[in-house]
């Protein structure tokens, strides 16, 4: 009997790394290199991962193993439950390692700095070379990110979006590919309506996934093994391979993506959904491809399917922001997890946990975060994030909050939107001003008010709404350090209309807020 042919490469494959099109597959000889996956508790446990999150992860692992069989590839695949299970991914690839004996490592850059980290820790340890490639998946690669920003003062969203649409040719003028379709780069005027009193109308309901039998085996696996995380996995319906991803992209630019501008920035009671795509657990997993979901957007477009101005919002989102936060992300770190610009050092409230808030806002969105591992950005930013920045809760603790509950959430597109842009700790990289604002934006852009016994024209007394009392307090806070930035102009010049009795009462007002607000604990 002849020996086991040695393997040459083995090809590592992370949870948010689910595509067979990955440059870590270029070259591939199933009879020379073999595939390894592995399913390790510290993925859940570094941060209190939520079951949603975990739940989807484990799933759409399981289900790319399933395509890799089938392609009669070779895989050494992991389950969180093997009795050889050692934990963690550095650990779990040692161990490995000493059995397979393959010759090289290859993977596709990870999303993560603690990961690429501890993968090339145990490559050096073992004195094997890791070939990091390119991830394809990104329009654009860290490296032009870096030579865009490269010599500008500030680098900001809105011309790394125009160079790479121009780059790219999307959504472009037919008569003149340097000029953007419509004549304009931007539509937000367009956008960003609220459902005014009456609320959204025959909303198109999103697919949902049943889970299939692994699905279902996974989701037993969480209830048990991760029975103490938050949240819970009874509405779990994500797409967890191709074929969903497929299917969910096809119905939101069917149904949703011609009202997806109008109401971007809108919110409703009960409606977690709305006209989002829900696309980012399957482009972050790398079950959709970024190139196809921006096609589809414009092909709809082009065939007068859906409007300029949402078709533009959509793909800025993907394009733009995507794009701009990563690459703020693999240049910043891995100081900018440690940035605090604000010096906030609060703990995080214990109803980011256990949703226990009179703030009908705060509370409706907590608890869709923990149902289903979803809230949409507006949520995100102007919510869960706005109440963190005005309360003064350390970034890091909110940066560990966001990357533990979301489906969507993997760090290098989580900390630059929870660290920067909601928290302005980068001190104005990823947001040229803190996103502040009182109850009233609240009020306009949703019914939460409604149903709320706090008042957001109030910012002090028993009904004021501690959104608008945190407001004042945190220009109040922040006055000598935000004078400096001119797009807080207004905001200080309205400050400055308070008299000094006002601004006391403000100031014992937050602090009686954030005395209540502490003194639970979970
Ligand atoms: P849609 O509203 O339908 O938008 C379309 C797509 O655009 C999204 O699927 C996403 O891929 C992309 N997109 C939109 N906004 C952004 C953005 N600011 N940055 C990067 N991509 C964007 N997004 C994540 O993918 N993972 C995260 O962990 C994450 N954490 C966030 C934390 C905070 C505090 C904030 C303010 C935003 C965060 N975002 C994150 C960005 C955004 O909120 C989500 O991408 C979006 O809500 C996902 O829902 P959707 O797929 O329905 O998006």
């Amino acid at each position: 009997m002849s020996a086991p042919q040695p393997i040459r490469n083995l090809i590592l494959v992370l949870g948010d790394q689910l595509d067979l099109e990955s440059s870590a597959f270029d070259g591939f000889d199933p009879a020379l290199d073999c595939v390894w996956m592995a399913e390790v508790e510290e993925e859940s446990q570094h941060v209190w991962t939520s079951k949603q999150r975990i739940a989807v992860f484990l799933s759409a692992m399981r289900h790319f193993a399933k395509a890799i069989r089938h392609k009669n590839w070779p895989l050494h695949y992991t389950r969180l439950d093997a009795v050889n299970n050692f934990g963690s991914l550095g650990l779990q690839l040692e161990a490995d390692l000493a059995q397979l004996r393959p010759s090289a490592l290859v993977m596709a850059a990870p999303g993560d700095w603690r990961v690429l980290q501890s993968l090339y820790a145990t490559a050096k340890k073992v004195n094997l070379q890791l070939d990091v490639r390119e991830d394809r998946h990104f329009f654009s690669t860290v490296r032009e990110f870096a030579d865009h920003a490269r010599g500008r003062k500030q680098v900001r969203l809105e011309y790394w979006y125009r160079a790479l649409r121009l780059q790219h040719g999307l959504l472009m003028d037919a008569n003149d590919p340097t000029a953007p379709e419509g004549g304009q780069w931007n539509f937000d005027a367009d956008n960003r309506q609220s459902f005014g009193k009456t609320g959204p109308v025959n909303l198109p309901l999103p697919h949902r996934f049943a889970p299939d039998g692994l699905t279902q085996e996974v989701i037993a696996l969480v209830n048990h093994r991760f029975a103490n995380h938050p949240g819970t996995l009874n509405s779990f319906g994500w797409p967890v391979n191709r074929a969903q991803a497929l299917q969910a992209l096809q119905q939101f630019i069917e149904q949703r993506l011609p009202l997806f501008g109008l109401y971007e920035d809108a919110m409703w009671a009960g409606e977690p959904w709305l006209y989002h795509s829900l696309l980012s657990v399957a482009l972050n997993l790398k079950l959709l491809n970024p190139r196809e979901v921006v096609a589809a957007a414009e092909v709809a477009y082009r065939q007068g399917a859906a409007p300029l101005a949402a078709t533009e919002g959509f793909i800025r989102q993907i394009l733009g922001w995507r794009e701009y936060v990563r690459g703020v992300y693999w240049t910043q770190m891995p100081s900018y997890v440690e940035r605090n610009a604000l010096d906030a050092q609060a703990a995080l409230p214990a109803f980011y946990w256990t949703c226990d808030t009179d703030m009908a806002c705060l509370r409706d969105a907590l608890q869709q975060t923990l149902q289903h591992g979803y809230a949409h950005h507006i949520q995100r930013l102007m919510v869960t994030g706005l109440y963190a920045l005005l309360f003064g809760v350390k970034p890091q603790a909110v940066h560990h909050w966001y990357l533990s509950v979301y489906v969507d959430a993997v760090e290098w597109v989580e900390l630059p939107n929870t660290l920067g842009m909601s928290q302005y700790a980068d001190g104005g990289l990823m947001a040229s001003k803190p996103y502040v604002a009182s109850g009233k934006y609240i009020q306009r852009m949703s019914n939460h008010c409604k149903g709320c016994r706090f008042d957001p024209a109030q910012s002090t007394g028993e009904t004021a709404c501690p959104y608008t009392t945190l407001y004042w307090d945190f220009l109040q806070r922040h006055e000598t350090s935000l004078t400096k930035n001119p797009r807080m102009g207004m905001q200080l010049k309205n400050l400055a209309r308070l008299d000094t009795a006002s601004r006391q009462a403000i100031a014992d007002q937050a602090q009686a807020h954030r005395a209540q607000v502490n003194a639970i604990t979970t």
